[in-house]
Order: structure tokens, then sequence, then C-alpha cells
């Protein structure tokens, strides 16, 4: 069974799928591995380092033609479907719910095709999971950017010319990138609080340092533990709660989403009227609509005296660390799946079933072949 690893091509894109640690792990287990040449290089991965552990480098049309599985980051595009053939399998990300119309190319080319974002959020499938190892970094990532964009240091320092107070950062969203997000700025030496509609954060929040921010969710539904839209009557009471923090915070951080829906506004312009002079608010939340009524995405614009920064999340930014926890996760799900490099196709079997979004040229539905 042949496995290849395909160089992304999306605009900006630094992460490679397999790094080549994993692909070693991946020989081991019996798969030869094909490389496209230069796919690791804005990883820091030589194509040497794919080689000296036995796997075979290759120009991106042969990775296409001798491949029987072939693994991207991105989803597929039109100029990987014109190469891909019958009877391959693809594992990459393909956000299958806003994007019919490649579910539908795919499956016209009688291919099969696993989603990784289409991973259930069930403890089993917590090492397969890409949108957390990837979310994970992200939080991580926008507490140096905030420290790069403020103008003020996070630790107290006493110094013989005077001391320096500590920031203040507040955090909306306690998920996984929020918590690491409390993590690094606590490490940092700012003084931080967090808020999340599910109450269940406020131990996590505080068993890193933090103070949480309660605001009482009465009322609100959740669904297996993830947030669903949050009632006006719920924004009204966490602006009651969170405002004083807000107004004094030097730096915000927003991450809170809803599965399958636009991100909730939980910063109106008239609360960024209110806030510091100067202070920064990353959106991590921009691709989904943002968190903030004025961030835009992939933009930075400076609104009464707040620097609002509109991102999406960016593991590419730290690609080495971002493509090593992808491809182990590849890895995981790969074991999972295989038996001896042979595939189990256990439809039963519920992370089988959740991810397998075509099977040789069938679009699945719920879960059902159709
Ligand atoms: P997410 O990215 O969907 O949302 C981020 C956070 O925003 C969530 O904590 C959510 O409750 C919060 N939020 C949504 N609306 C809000 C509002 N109006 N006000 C305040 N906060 C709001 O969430 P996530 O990072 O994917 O993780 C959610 C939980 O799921 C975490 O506890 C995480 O550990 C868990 N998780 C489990 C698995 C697994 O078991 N395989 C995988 C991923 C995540």
């Amino acid at each position: 069974m042949k496995i290849g690893i395909l160089k992304e091509t999306q605009l900006g894109e630094k992460r490679v799928s397999i790094s080549p640690n994993i692909a070693k792990q991946l020989i081991e287990l019996g798969f030869d591995v094909l490389v496209e040449e230069d796919a690791g290089s804005t990883s820091s991965f030589k194509d040497s380092d794919y080689t000296n552990i036995g796997a075979i480098v290759e120009k991106r049309g042969v990775v296409f033609k001798e491949a029987n599985i072939l693994i991207k980051i991105n989803p597929f595009d039109e100029e990987d479907l014109k190469l891909i053939d019958k009877g391959q399998i693809l594992m990459s990300q393909l956000f299958h719910k806003s994007h019919p119309e490649l579910i539908k190319a795919i499956a016209n080319k009688g291919a099969t095709a696993f989603s990784m974002d289409a991973m259930p959020r069930i403890s089993r499938a917590q090492d397969m999971d890409v949108l957390s190892s990837q979310n994970n970094l992200a939080g991580y990532k926008a507490v140096i950017l905030g420290a790069y964009e403020m103008t003020k240091i996070f630790p107290l320092m006493m110094t013989a010319a005077g001391t320096i107070t500590p920031s203040r950062v507040l955090i909306y969203g306690v998920g996984v990138a929020g918590l690491q997000a409390i993590a690094t700025a606590k490490r940092l030496g700012a003084v931080v609080e967090a808020t999340d509609i599910r109450l269940e954060t406020k131990e996590q929040t505080e068993s890193l340092g933090a103070k949480f921010i309660t605001v009482d969710n009465t009322g609100e539904e959740s669904e297996g533990g993830y947030a669903k839209a949050a009632s006006e009557e719920y924004a009204r009471k966490q602006k009651e709660a969170v405002d004083k923090s807000l107004f004094q915070a030097d730096l915000v951080i927003t991450t809170a989403m809803v599965p399958g829906r636009k991100s909730p506004i939980l910063i109106t312009e008239e609360q960024v009227k209110h806030m510091k002079n100067g202070a920064v608010l990353i959106d991590l939340a921009a691709a989904q609509g943002g968190n903030c009524e004025l961030s835009e995405m992939g933009k930075t614009v400076v609104k009464h005296g707040v620097k609002i920064i509109g991102t999406t999340i960016s593991p590419e930014s730290v690609s080495t660390n971002a493509s090593d926890l992808y491809a182990k996760n590849m890895l995981n799900f790969i074991k999972h799946l295989t038996d001896k490099t042979e595939f189990k196709w256990d439809l039963e079997e519920e992370i089988t079933d959740e991810t397998l979004i075509v099977k040789d040229g069938k679009i699945r539905k719920n879960g059902k072949t159709e």
C-alpha cells in the first residue's frame, strides 16, 4: 500500500501533512511512502530528511499516479482532481458541508475520500482530531501576536526607573484555542481573565491560574458539551458581567465559536468605544463572521483607538510544530482504519462512519451510502 504525501498549494500554506518522523513510523507499519518534491521545505523538512528514513521523493505527477492513498491538509482542488484516479483514497480536510461541489467532483472520479474535519468529538478520537491540534497552536500564537502588536509588556517589572504594572488579558471562549491562550498569557506574566458560556470551563480556567468570569447561563442550550447559539438575554448578561474587565483589558482574544454556525457577536462597536486607548483585540473567529462587530477578516483596523485584528487560526505560522501534530493525528487515524496496511472498512464504527464522506464514487449522507 503506497501513501502519497502532496505539497500544499493553497496560498500562504506552509505546513505539510506528514513530517519525516511520522513518515518513518508509517514505513515501519509496512506502508511505502512517496513524497512530492519540496513538500516539506516550508516546514523546515528537506527532501533528504524523507529519503534518509526510507521514503521516496518524486515529482507531483508520479505521486498522483502511483499512490493508493493521497494525503493533504487543505481540500483537494481542481488541479488535484484532474490527476486523481478511480479507486484512490483521499485524506484531507474537506469541509464537506460547505463544499458540496467538491464532494460531487471526487465522487465523479470514482475515488474514496475521508475528511479530517469531520472527526467526531469523542474521547477515543482525541488523538486524531486535527482541529484541536491546530487550534491549540493558534491559541498560543494569538498571544504572541498580541505581545508583538501591544505597546506594553505582559509582566510586572520592578526596575530602578520605576515599576511596570502587568498587562491585563481577557479571553472570550475557553475551548482548545482559548485554554492555550490563557496558559501562554499567564506564562508571560499577564493578569488573565476568561469567560465561556459552558460553565464547566471555570475549573479549567482556574487550574491555569486565571480568573473565570461567570455569566448565568440558565436556559441556554448545549449539545454534547458544545455551545449552541446563545440567546439575546445571555448576551445582555454577558455584557453586564464582562464589560468591566473588557474596558480595563490591554489585550482581548476572542475564540467563541458555535459548531456549524456563524460566530456570535460578543463585542459591539459601542463596547469598543469604551475600551482602553491602545488596546489590542485579536478576533480568532473572524473567518466565521467574527466575535467583534468591527473586525474584518484578514485585516488590522484601528477603531476608537483599539487595534482590531481579524485573523483566522493560523497554525501555518508555526508550520514545523503544526505539521508534526497534524501528521501524528494522521498516523493515529491510519492505524485506526487499517490492519496490517489493509483497510478494515468498518462502517458501523463511529470514527470511520463520520469521516468517510465518499466511498468508491458514492457520496455518503448521515452515515448511509446513497
Ligand atoms: P469551539 O472552537 O467550537 O468554541 C470555542 C469556545 O467558545 C467554546 O468553549 C464555546 O463554549 C465558547 N462559546 C461559544 N459561544 C459562546 C458565547 N456566546 N459566549 C462565550 N463563549 C462561547 O470549541 P472547541 O475549542 O472546539 O472545544 C470545545 C470543547 O470540546 C472543549 O472542552 C474541548 O476540550 C472539547 N473537545 C473535545 C474533543 C474530543 O473529545 N475528541 C475534540 C475537540 C474539542
